[in-house]
């Protein structure tokens, strides 16, 4: 079969070109330069495969999205039947077609029974800001427009769009462009290990929690209109509040009259071993961001999926709001056949009765690792905190993500795609991934993790 995207370059020319006129997200260009990016050409699977032809244990699912691996030939073909039938048309005026149709009601379907209305997006920062907009325009429309502070957590990942990217915690975000929006305000994160001192892991949960209810105070409630958190925060470096946290967070929201958003945009289609987050930390959100896992990746769709209560009173005025490509047929198309293989597949039977019991069990032990603090690990995402005193907690002496980066680069040189986020690194392999697989991935991990700390001492890190 001749290849699609022609290539007649080697992998310098590639490099070359991509350093030319690519710029990349989230990267220093001049950096990477330097560095050198790898081109990957294909995947299979868990594995990918890179120009120079070596075989990379993909423990990332690309970014957390790939749940039903790589070359999946059934996607492909309801891309190709859809586009061929209808490759495009909107929803805007007064029109519908059968992918949007059928996405919605499957959504409607699997998410909880008080969540039953969907508003398409085609990336999760779009669906998160649809969300600001669309809880915004409840209150007012309740007749209570001054009710439009929206509360987010520090070092939460909720995108990168002017919107989703102030409710976004990331402090480096905010310092270019003028982020945040007016009337975003963060409170800390259950991040134990990193920020509990000298309490309890369940104490400084319900402390953390009540921030929430200390900043509604503070504004008043008559002043707030949502509070967003994922359920696991993915891109902060998998952070899992401790028990407790999540019953207090949805009592103040109950409370207090305010949205309960969770961003499902990486727990969502079985990452937690529920379909939903919400549904492992035992959440009833008003809406529920969904995206990447949504169609494994493989087309970008995403997804605000609404209570009866919101979707009633948006219904009752013109929501002026939307995308070219809301529910566009050919992701919604995809998505829905991603769906099918979960369920017909039985992917998350397989996530809770193989993979996710061994994952654990495998990924704890790395715990024993001189460099490791703790390693905690909810279905199919985990973390490792690196310490050079498990004692304390200790962080590293260096910059924060200069040891994370070793790790990263030794295990990339492994052939392990293992994320850092700071001094934490991070896994959130494809579902489907075999117990031999998951064999590899520690084996190299931890031969990442040796050479990556005879590295640390030999430059004089260790501290
Ligand atoms: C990735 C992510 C987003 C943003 O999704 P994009 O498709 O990159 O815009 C939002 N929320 C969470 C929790 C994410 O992990």
């Amino acid at each position: 079969m001749k290849p699609f995207t022609r290539n007649c370059m080697t992998t310098f020319e590639l490099q070359e070109s991509d350093s030319d006129h690519h710029m990349h997200p989230f990267t220093c260009g001049s950096k990477l330069q330097s560095r050198r990016p790898r081109v990957v050409v294909g995947g299979r699977g868990v594995w990918l495969i890179d120009s120079e032809g070596e075989e990379i244990l993909d423990g990332m699912s690309g970014l957390w999205c790939v749940n039903v691996g790589y070359g999946r030939t059934e996607l492909v073909e309801a891309a190709r039947q859809q586009m061929q039938e209808l490759p495009y048309y909107n929803t805007f005026f007064q029109t519908t077609h059968i992918p949007a149709v059928s996405l919605a009601a499957k959504l409607a379907e699997l998410t909880p029974d008080n969540l039953n209305k969907v508003f398409f997006a085609s990336s999760g920062s779009e669906a998160n800001d649809t969300n600001i907009r669309m809880a915004r325009t409840y209150w007012a429309e309740r007749g209570k427009p001054e009710k439009s502070i929206i509360i987010s957590r520090k070092n939460s990942y909720h995108g990168s769009t002017v919107g989703s990217g102030s409710l976004s915690g990331m402090t480096a975000m905010h310092s270019q462009g003028g982020l945040p929006i007016p009337d975003i305000v963060h409170i800390n994160q259950p991040d134990w290990w990193s920020e509990g001192g000298d309490m309890a892991p369940e104490e400084f949960a319900v402390a953390r929690a009540r921030e929430l209810e200390s900043v509604i105070i503070k504004h008043g409630e008559n002043r707030v209109a949502a509070f967003v958190a994922e359920p696991i925060q993915g891109a902060g470096g998998v952070i899992i509040a401790p028990d407790g946290y999540w019953a207090e967070i949805q009592r103040i929201c109950d409370d207090y009259e305010i949205l309960l958003i969770a961003d499902e945009v990486i727990c969502g289609f079985g990452r937690t071993g529920n379909w939903f987050g919400s549904q492992t930390f035992k959440i009833c959100p008003d809406i529920v961001t969904v995206a990447k896992g949504l169609s494994s990746g493989y087309q970008p769709i995403a997804a605000s999926i609404v209570s009866d209560e919101i979707a009633h009173v948006i219904d009752q005025c013109e929501f002026s709001h939307g995308y070219t490509y809301s529910g566009h047929p050919v992701a919604a198309a995809v998505a829905l056949e991603n769906v099918r293989i979960l369920e017909e597949e039985k992917v998350l039977d397989h996530v809770n009765q193989v993979a996710a019991p061994y994952l654990k069990a495998r990924w704890t032990s790395l715990g024993d690792h001189p460099m490791v603090g703790e390693a905690r690990i909810v279905g199919m995402m985990g973390s490792i905190a690196l310490t050079p005193d498990k004692e304390n907690r200790a962080p590293f002496a260096a910059q924060t993500g200069t040891i994370g980066e070793i790790v990263r680069d030794q295990c990339f040189a492994h052939n392990l795609v293992m994320r850092h986020v700071g001094d934490r690194m991070v896994i959130a392999p494809p579902l489907i991934i075999r117990t031999e697989e998951i064999d590899i991935l520690i084996e190299r991990a931890v031969q990442a993790l040796d050479d990556a700390w005879k590295q640390i001492k030999k430059e004089d890190l260790w501290r």
